[in-house]
């Protein structure tokens, strides 16, 4: 099972006289018969040993915490020496890393025990905290004190809640009761950790229970969800709270971040839109305007890069607002929000969909259309953005178009060709403009 590239790296380290084992992630993946995606191993070596041994082969890639990419085939593995972390004084990162030659001493500073199994090249297991048994039971349990572990490091308070959506396992009861207690931590974890643990909740498995079970948790980095958690919505469209809605949602996405995002940020506007009318029934007008605000606001102190933020909030801002089944009304959409977001757009509606009563399930069928029609004026080439008119900015100049007018024109230009009005044709846009000026 591991690949020779591999194992080649970790005979080399044993014929040098070094110990040399995969760890972690990789370790976990094989035993329950998954496909690692990275390599990494743990070696009684100094980082400086495993230069030597390995020479132009060898990339120092985080020497201070011993860390050595190897590249051996087409395969890299990241070769990092036995250590032990020092104090946490701040809740995040060791004080300092001291290297040891002792394997089970760098197992022991773990996070969870099924993540604290080493293997050798002849594929033998070192467990010494009973990650093969958790394993086994399916139960995400911290390696050592759960206490202790979550106070040296907050980060493993969201990697718990990470492990527990991906690999399908409910959280030991230690373990949950220590990280629910520590949630406050949290607050000293960096955005973009946070982000990244996130990211991958969302698209574990297990999303729908591990968000159920842990809001009051993920609150801490995402306070705009607790007005969601338990908010009855009194209406016949819904059957569920607003985060249980939203949660089943998430759940019933396709599997990308970005529309995993999008659906647990899509509602979360809805309680403070709230109102009843004289029949005691609820309504949120203006709600996905306001989801869109909070959506943009958790974005940014999350620091997605701007291009995900943008489909994100775009997603967020239109996933309540129907979609016309026409030619004309589609091609605005692609206009307004490009085939990327527009074919993301249906699967947020579908999702919302699927998560609201049962009875409404039936409007799947439109949102097929939705796609089809998409996919006939993209593949059409009909003209619906900037890119595609016959003309450009540089031939706006040679008509004596000055800044903004420029835009302003193939604006024009584009609403016109989109509308019928004109044909994508250079010549018939250029004389259209001109015809304009003369004016
Ligand atoms: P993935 O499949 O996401 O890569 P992984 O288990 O490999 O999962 P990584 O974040 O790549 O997770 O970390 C590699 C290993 O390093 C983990 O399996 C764990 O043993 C250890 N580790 C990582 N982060 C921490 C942490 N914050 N505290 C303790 N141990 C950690
Ligand atoms: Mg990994």
């Amino acid at each position: 099972m591991i690949p020779r590239e591999v194992q080649d790296v970790l005979r080399k380290l044993n014929e040098a006289g070094f110990e040399g084992y995969l760890v972690g992630g990789c370790v976990r993946d094989m035993l329950l018969g998954k496909a690692p995606h990275d390599w990494d191993i743990t070696t009684s070596a100094l980082p400086e040993e495993t230069m030597g041994l390995f020479a132009h082969f060898a990339i120092p890639t985080g020497l201070q915490h011993g860390t050595v990419t190897v590249r051996s085939g087409g395969l890299s593995c990241e070769v990092t020496t036995y250590r032990t972390d020092g104090d946490y004084s701040d809740h995040r990162r060791p004080d300092g890393v001291t290297f040891t030659r002792s394997l089970r001493e760098d197992l022991a500073r773990r996070d969870f025990t099924v993540n604290a199994m080493a293997m050798g090249a002849d594929g033998a297991v070192h467990d010494d905290f009973g990650g093969q048994e958790d394993l086994q039971k399916g139960i995400l349990r911290c390696v050592g004190a759960p206490k202790q572990r979550f106070s040296e490091d907050a980060l493993r308070i969201l990697r718990a809640l990470r492990f527990s959506a991906t690999l399908g396992f409910p959280i030991e009861e230690e373990t949950r009761a220590a990280l629910v207690k520590l949630k406050d931590d949290l607050s000293y974890v960096a955005a973009e950790r946070i982000r990244e643990e996130l990211t991958k909740l969302l698209q574990g498995q297990d999303v729908e229970r591990v968000l159920n079970d842990f809001p009051q948790v993920v609150g801490v980095v995402i306070p705009e969800i607790l007005p969601a958690v338990g908010f009855n919505q009194r209406n016949c469209h819904h059957y569920l709270d607003v985060w249980q809605h939203t949660v089943r949602a998430v759940a019933a996405s396709q599997n990308d971040p970005i529309i995993r995002w999008a659906m647990l940020l899509h509602d979360l506007g809805k309680p403070s839109v709230f109102t009843m009318d004289e029949e005691g029934v609820g309504h949120f007008f203006g709600h996905a305007h306001v989801s869109e605000d909070i959506a943009r606001t958790v974005c940014q102190r999350l620091r997605f890069d701007n291009r995900s933020a943008q489909r994100i909030v775009t997603l967020v801002a239109y996933h309540d607002r129907p979609v016309a089944l026409t030619e004309k009304a589609v091609t605005r959409l692609l206009r307004q929000i490009g085939v990327e977001n527009a074919y993301a757009l249906c699967n947020v509606k579908r999702a919302d969909n699927l998560a609201q009563h049962r009875d409404y399930h039936g409007r799947q069928a439109v949102l097929d259309e939705a796609e089809t029609l998409i996919t006939r004026i993209v593949e059409s080439d009909k003209c619906f953005s900037l890119r595609q008119l016959a003309v450009d900015g540089n031939d706006m100049l040679s008509l004596g178009l000055r800044g903004r007018e420029i835009g302003q024109a193939l604006e024009l230009l584009l609403s016109a060709v989109m509308d019928g009005e004109l044909p994508n044709e250079k010549e018939a846009l250029l004389e259209e403009v001109r015809g304009k000026q003369l004016l």
